[in-house]
């Protein structure tokens, strides 16, 4: 099926009227609704990059609902109306959780929440004012269970399916808000084994820095905070995980038998009181009025929080009632989640303008006039490249439906076709770069123009910003602004040109005095002296981010290895890809960045890793090693720089002159040719021995 046949497929299936159908029309729609459910799902859970805004999904899962409500015969088993979440991928060892995580009912308006408070008193045979509510924030995070024993953090794990979840326990370790060991609470004590639920999730600014970071890297950028957060949880490198800064609420213990305690509320006093970190925004509350200003309330304070939530979860109180309530296969009847209408408003495109990023890419910028949206004037949007402009059909003059993704980053979400009066231009991506006039070039398979010359003011600005911030090589007092008075005086050309810079050249700009110069000129100094990874992360390579510089870090003593190195060796590298190794060899090549790298040299900045530099090992001293299989704690080209430094030689097959085959898991044919020679073979752990000998 093309692409363009799902979009329509999707588009009827969103505005599907569930009116008049026959029970065969119900069950053909049920099965495409089911189809295109489930594919969202993948690309949701798994990928943790939607296709589509979770206002389209919902309204995709309602249609299935309401059809097969009015159509009982066609419901399934397997239908997304009867699972939660999405099948597990493989990757981490499985969970089965002791109780299953559910997911919440929703309710989209006021009538649907009275509808379900309807329902609860009936079902209770109560009236309303009899029954409490516990109402608290819904976190958009993802759901985590949190197995305690004896009073340690024993096991952490994701929802997946509701029944069976991913073991992410060293991710989990990760998040400083995750107690490793709980207190006594002076009433209750401590259960043996103790299971909590939470919600892990990103703050909006860790949310808006890691986006930067992949936008700069050329990585697809998250939606929400959200699939951010599955996606920082879900990595094999817990390494990665704890780069993101994740956070978490407590909002409820597995099962309510362990103790002796009666209610929701007072379990959440008790996760508090064993140093649980769990919200404060918590109230108990009877009858609809109450619980609407609640969430009336929230629904406008919610953009003064720091993390994002998405509605109100109003919880029956008392156990006993729930209990009496009970679950449906997908959610508990004793609760649902009020979500918030998104905030969209209607904007005008008054002009579409281009900016260049430090890595030549040409970004086009859709100019709105000034409009606020959750507490904050908007008044541009990123379009990213010229196929989502094409794809989103947006045009200067269009009036545009805006939001902010993730409730953080400003979105056009589609123009208002039937409000063109004929006025409006289409934009075209220009041809020759709006700040140098140099040729711009849309490499084949790539969607990113980018201006094609390496002088051009604006790379030149933003790479050297880059090189001196936080996150590069930390140059206190060297901003964006002084950056660009110090090329307009033509004082620096490159980031090379920082380091010789002197005292009368500073003296004097944008407001430096003697004490601000002093300061400058020693944090310029002190710089000299970041570890390599920080020079590699700040050269501003494509592709290359903090991870994958700590990742060249590690496997090479010096830059100047890194600058040998060939596409071969670079993409043998665990975690660097082809398109990474490319960009690295590309990089070097160009003569204008190694004129760049010898002022570097020259000025003294740091090129040796801070890789332990390893003594010669009588253990490898003149040995011939043969590597197969996968190791777990070394990369190939860890292991194969260990046994160099070391003195001993790795070839890549096996001969009768090979002396050990360091054996990883799916070893090759190597482990028979070994078998064969009678070579001797060794484990990883064995090979962590003979490193350890010299030391
Ligand atoms: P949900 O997010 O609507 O609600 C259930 C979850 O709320 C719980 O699992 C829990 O993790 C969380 N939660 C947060 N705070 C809580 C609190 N205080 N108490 C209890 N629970 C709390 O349901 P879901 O099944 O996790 O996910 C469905 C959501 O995912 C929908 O919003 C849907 O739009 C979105 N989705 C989108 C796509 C897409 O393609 N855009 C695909 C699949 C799902």
């Amino acid at each position: 099926m093309s692409d363009n046949n799902k979009k329509s497929n999707f588009e009827k299936l969103l505005a599907l009227d569930i009116g008049n159908m026959t029970v065969k029309e119900a069950g053909k729609h049920a099965e495409e609704l089911r189809e295109e459910l489930n594919r969202h799902n993948y690309y949701y859970y798994i990928k943790d990059n939607p296709l589509i805004t979770d206002d389209q999904y919902d309204k995709l899962l309602r249609n299935l609902f309401d059809i097969e409500k009015k159509y009982p015969e066609v419901i399934k088993p397997d239908s997304p109306t009867q699972r939660i979440g999405a099948p597990l991928e493989g990757g981490f060892p499985t969970v089965i959780h002791s109780e299953k995580m559910l997911s919440l009912q929703d309710a989209f308006d006021y009538d649907e929440l009275k509808d379900f408070l309807t329902r609860v008193y009936k079902d209770l045979g109560l009236k309303e004012g009899e029954v409490e509510f516990v109402c608290e924030l819904k976190i958009d995070g993802l759901a985590v269970s949190l197995l305690y024993e004896n009073g340690y953090l024993a096991r952490g794990a994701t929802r997946g399916d509701g029944v069976s979840g991913e073991d992410i326990t060293s991710n989990i370790k990760t998040i400083k808000a995750i107690p490793l060991k709980l207190f006594e609470d002076n009433e209750y004590g401590l259960p043996t084994n103790l299971e909590v639920r939470g919600e892990a999730y990103l703050s909006k600014n860790e949310f808006a820095r890691i986006n930067e970071e992949r936008e700069e890297q050329g990585i697809f950028t998250f939606a929400n905070p959200r699939n951010a957060a599955a996606g920082s949880l879900r990595q094999i490198d817990p390494k990665i995980t704890a780069k993101r800064n994740l956070n978490i609420f407590i909002y409820a213990m597995a099962s309510n038998e362990y103790l002796d305690i009666e209610s929701h509320f007072e379990v959440l006093q008790y996760l508090k009181n064993i140093g649980l970190k769990v919200n404060e925004h918590i109230k108990k509350t009877t009858g609809f009025e109450q619980i609407q200003k609640f969430c009336q309330y929230w629904q406008d304070k919610r953009k003064d929080l720091p993390y994002e939530t998405d509605g109100i979860v109003i919880k029956v109180n008392l156990f006993k009632y729930q209990k009496q309530l009970g679950s449906t296969s997908r959610n508990p009847r004793w609760a649902i989640a009020f979500k918030f209408p998104p905030e969209q408003k209607i904007t005008k495109v008054t002009d579409i303008k281009v900016s260049v990023g430090r890595t030549g890419a040409l970004t086009p910028v859709a100019v709105l006039k000034p409009v606020v949206i959750a507490g904050s004037t908007i008044s541009n949007a990123t379009l990213h490249n010229e196929d989502e402009i094409k794809k989103k059909d947006v045009r200067i003059g269009d009036f545009v439906l805006v939001h902010k993704a993730g409730d953080v980053i400003p979105e056009i979400i589609k123009p208002l076709k039937e409000k063109r009066n004929g006025s409006e231009k289409e934009f075209v991506m220009p041809l020759k770069c709006p700040v140098c006039g140099s040729d711009t070039l849309r490499p084949e398979g790539e969607a990113v123009r980018r201006c094609t010359s390496l002088a051009c003011p604006a790379v030149q600005y933003e790479a050297i910003v880059h090189f001196a911030s936080k996150s590069g090589m930390d140059i206190d007092g060297l901003g964006p602004a002084i950056v660009d008075k110090l090329l307009q005086k033509k004082l620096i050309k490159d980031s090379a040109d920082i380091y010789y810079l002197n005292y009368e050249d500073i003296f004097g700009l944008e407001n430096f005095k003697e004490k601000s110069t002093e300061n400058l000129l020693n944090s310029i100094n002190k710089s000299k002296s970041k570890p390599l990874s920080r020079l590699l992360f700040a050269m501003g390579i494509r592709f290359v981010g903090s991870h994958i510089a700590d990742v060249l870090s590690k496997n090479y003593k010096t830059l100047d290895e890194i600058i040998d190195a060939d596409f071969e060796e670079l993409s043998s590298i665990f975690e660097i890809g082809p398109r990474i190794a490319q960009s690295i060899v590309t990089f070097f090549d160009q003569s204008q960045n190694r004129h760049v790298i010898e002022k570097l040299r020259n000025a003294g900045v740091n090129f040796q890793s801070e890789q332990k530099n390893l003594k010669i090992n009588e253990n490898f001293k003149d040995k011939i090693f043969v590597l197969t299989g996968k190791l777990d704690s070394f990369s190939r080209q860890e292991a194969k720089s260990i046994i160099e430094m070391s003195g001993g030689k790795v070839t890549s097959s096996v001969s009768n002159n090979t002396d050990y085959l360091l054996v990883g898991s799916e070893p090759g044919s190597k482990l028979e040719d070994a078998v064969r020679l009678d070579v001797a073979q060794i484990s990883e752990d064995d090979f962590r021995k003979m490193i350890n000998e010299q030391e």
